[in-house]
């Protein structure tokens, strides 16, 4: 194929069998153009540089040829969706394209938005150039903050209308994961009271992502213990960094702990443990203090979903529990160097507890307050990071625990630290929405300078610091729904 000459596919999803989903193809888009590309993340999979310049790559990852090799197919998963047991979902708009050989392994290789599949129940396939833009850029964004994620190779974009609240255009993210296996999908297989299903699936996951799995005495159990690491992993990096997801349904929690679905996500502003960031969570069930309960929420039902393949609850129970250690221990050793301490203190849960109690009651703004405590020294100066308070009293009394705490600590290499656990650049809803408003007007030049600095947020990168400021008054009145 003269757009992939050296595209080599394993496709192992496939060889599951029919039971685990629809074989079709993508419905083509008139007229596709470039929106983002992501020239890195191309190179890591070892693909050629000309690769994403092509006419005929445009064409195949807009779902508009096939790509020699590949094996599109629509996946089927189920899933608890706010709470309650929605049935079987699916892949309603995300093709998999198959699974490629990369120097990074096997990638699984999906089209987000290539059109309907018998998964698509009331939806119509497709994928907006908002939401689109959206999850490129966060993927990519959480990607180099160090957080375990899907990613997103490029995004494609057609003038093809799509009807939402309002008619928009349609778009396709190009994204790449190990497996984009969910919850849901042994959710699916459980609840239809299908066990061979179920455990071909474990064995496959097993297999091939939690090979240790197999040698214990419980595989299974193991493997939800597994699941349950790399999830509170997953969290407290989520919690150390401010970020929302918006949809924590069990269809959206990856096997392999992987940050997966961006819709309604958002980095918090000003620092609110009850902010809900998707305007349809009327409940706030999602709420940012919430995620790491709704994740153990959602593990659970993992758990019971892995259940006729344990040999008893206590087991099943047992490997759950490893999320009430790791969690914590996890979200303290993050905040931990997001404060500069190399070294652990038992002070330092009450001085972690004390930070985000000030940060809430002056709502400060996350991001901002962790680049500019960078700075701090119990010596210097500390109007910089003072600025950010109207409680000084409050400030002042903190300021002095904290600096008694870095007494022992030595200064570069707790600036070292903070520098490279505290970024400067995360991607606020108000800057994901200039990007965009301009992407509507066929200028993707914000997409890009985003996917740079988000790239590498932890850098400095001299004349974009209008990126690294204070949301604008309009950012707040940003309604994002799961609409997209
Ligand atoms: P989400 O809330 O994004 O996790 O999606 C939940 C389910 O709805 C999944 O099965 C999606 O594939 C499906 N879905 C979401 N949007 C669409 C759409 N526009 N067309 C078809 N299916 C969709
Ligand atoms: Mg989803
Ligand atoms: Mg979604």
């Amino acid at each position: 194929h003269p757009a992939a000459p050296d595209l080599k596919w394993v496709n192992s999803f496939a060889g599951l069998g029919a039971d685990f989903y629809t074989e079709l193809a993508p419905s083509p888009l008139p007229s596709p153009y470039w929106v983002g590309r992501n020239r890195a993340l191309a190179r890591e999979l070892g693909l050629h540089d000309q690769w994403l310049e092509s006419a005929e790559t445009l064409a195949a990852l807009t779902g508009n040829q096939p790509l020699a090799g590949s094996r599109p197919l629509a996946s089927v998963y189920a899933g608890h969706q706010f709470g309650v047991w929605a049935g079987q979902l699916g892949d309603g708009r995300a093709i998999l394209l198959g699974e490629l050989e990369t120097p990074r392994g096997p990638q699984e290789i999906q089209l987000k938005g290539a059109g309907k599949t018998p998964y698509s129940r009331m939806g119509d396939g497709r994928a907006v150039l908002r939401s689109s833009i959206r999850e490129f850029l966060c993927s990519e964004a959480m990607h180099g903050l160090g957080i375990a994620t899907t990613r997103a190779l490029c995004v494609t974009g057609s003038d093809a209308a799509v009807r939402r609240e309002e008619i928009e255009t349609a778009a396709v993210v190009t994204r790449t994961a190990p497996s984009f296996i969910r919850f849901g999908h042994f959710e699916h297989f459980s609840y239809r009271n299908k066990p061979a299903q179920l455990k071909a699936l474990a064995d496959y996951v097993i297999a091939r992502f939690y090979p240790d799995c197999r040698e214990a005495r419980q595989p299974y159990a193991a493997l939800l213990q597994a699941v349950s690491e790399r999830t509170a992993h997953m969290m407290a990096a989520w919690q150390a960094v401010g970020f929302c997801h918006g949809v924590m349904n069990t269809d959206n929690m990856s096997i392999l702990g992987l940050t997966i679905d961006y819709g309604p996500f958002q980095f918090l502003d000003a620092f609110d443990p009850g902010h809900i960031c998707n305007h349809s969570d009327d409940h706030g069930r999602y709420a940012y203090n919430k995620q790491p309960n709704m994740a153990y929420w959602n593990l659970f039902c993992l758990g019971q979903a892995l259940l006729p393949l344990i040999e008893n609850q206590e087991d099943a129970l047992a490997a759950l529990e490893s999320y009430k250690t790791v969690f914590p221990q996890a979200l303290q050793a993050r905040m931990r160097a997001k404060l500069g301490l190399p070294d652990e203190h038992e002070s330092d849960g009450q001085l972690i507890e004390s930070t985000f109690r000030l940060l809430a009651s002056n709502k400060v703004d996350y991001t901002i307050f962790w680049r500019r405590l960078c700075g701090f020294t119990a010596q210097s100066g500390h109007e910089p990071v003072r600025d950010l308070f109207f409680d000084l009293e409050s400030f002042n009394a903190w300021a002095l625990q904290y600096s008694e705490r870095l007494a022992p600590v030595d200064i570069a290499q707790k600036a070292d630290l903070m520098l490279k656990s505290n970024p400067k650049y995360v991607l606020r809803n108000h800057l994901g929405e200039e990007a965009i408003q301009a992407a509507k007007l066929k200028d993707f030049s914000q997409v890009d300078t985003l996917l740079t600095l988000l790239q590498a947020p932890f850098d400095e990168h001299p004349g974009q610091d209008s990126f690294a400021g204070f949301p604008p008054d309009w950012a707040s009145s940003i309604a994002i729904s799961c609409s997209s």
